[in-house]
């Protein structure tokens, strides 16, 4: 059922959203890319992109993380037992490719020919694109014992939310530092690196707010794990106003307890042979250049001093 009491603040979000994506597309920062939340980038987009992740790297440094990465592209097994499939099915992306034969072949390209689908003749192949980075991660510690090791993974994810929104991409960079061990230690590095993570945001000159999140689960049962996750506090995001009276602040990074749920399915385990547990700060660097060029400006040169100097781009 419509609620019309909501119908037109929708129109002027939406109104908003498109505003700011073409303000970025006819500044050059971004470049579409034929499908809704898919752009190219261009270079000053991209120098904000390495200042912003030097500068993380940098405020995360204390921790001598384990620096790791891994493709965009996961083992179908292993992201079997990430159980994103379960929780975020709308969200996934699986690679297809071709495995036919040369009739097979002759018959796509007919059907490429007469305009008609040609996908139809892929085939599933053993990979999925990475949800997040942190997934392969888990697969490479699976079976090991580890006790509280940090890592650094950095790479792009695929989600499938298409939008007019240009805060919400289909694939976008993550960076984040995963802690593997111990229970407690595993919820103290959350909560203490949350902190952390919100400061330096805040340091940028970005109008920062750390909230309890909850995150899209799927279908029915989705709602009782979302509610879950609010009350327990598993997620904390940073969020930055963006479409400020039009919408909440959107979310430009988050604070995960994953608990055992990572640690179990892969065997990883402490060294008292319990199941580890796993926690996530993780940032979307999309999301927080956006945010700066939505605060700032699209120039450079209208930026506050101080955030250049953050940044090291002066
Ligand atoms: P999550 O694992 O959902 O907490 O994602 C980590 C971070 O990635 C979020 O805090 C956002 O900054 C960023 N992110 C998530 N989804 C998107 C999206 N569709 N487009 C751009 N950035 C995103
Ligand atoms: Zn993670």
């Amino acid at each position: 059922m419509t609620d019309t009491t909501t119908a037109p603040q929708t129109t002027d979000l939406d109104a908003a959203r498109l505003a700011f994506r073409d303000e970025l597309v006819d500044a050059g920062l971004l470049v579409p890319a034929g499908e809704p939340g898919l752009f190219g980038r261009n270079g000053t987009f991209d120098d904000v992109v390495d200042a912003v992740d030097r500068y993380i790297t940098l405020g995360f440094a204390a921790l001598a993380p384990e620096r790791i990465r891994f493709a965009p592209v996961i083992a179908r097994s292993a992201f079997e037992r990430t159980d994103y499939v379960a929780s975020f099915p709308q969200l996934t992306g699986a690679i297809h490719t071709f495995t036919g034969s040369d009739r097979d072949h002759a018959a796509l390209l007919a059907a490429r020919a007469a305009g008609e689908d040609w996908d139809r003749f892929l085939h599933p192949g053993e990979t999925m694109l990475v949800s997040a980075v942190c997934h392969p991660l888990y697969d490479h510690l699976a079976g090991q014992q580890v006790d509280g090791r940090v890592f650094d993974v950095v790479g792009y994810t695929f989600r499938h939310e298409p939008s007019d929104d240009p805060m919400r991409l289909q694939s976008f960079r993550m960076h984040e530092f995963v802690h593997v061990g111990g229970e407690d230690d595993a919820r103290t590095f959350r909560n203490t690196w949350s902190e952390r993570q919100a400061a330096m945001l805040a340091a940028l000159g970005l109008d920062v707010t750390r909230v309890p999140a909850n995150d899209p689960f799927f279908g029915r049962a989705g709602k009782f794990l979302a509610a879950n996750q609010l009350t327990d506090e598993l997620k904390i995001e940073v969020t930055v106003p963006i479409y400020p009276g039009l919408s909440d602040g959107t979310a430009i990074a988050s604070a995960n307890s994953a608990g055992d749920h990572f640690g179990a399915p892969f065997g990883i385990t402490t060294a008292d042979g319990t199941v580890a547990h796993t926690s996530c700060i993780a940032f979307g660097m999309e999301r927080i250049t956006l945010a700066l060029f939505r605060t700032f400006g699209t120039s450079l040169a209208d930026w506050p001093v101080s955030t250049l100097d953050q940044l090291s781009l002066r």
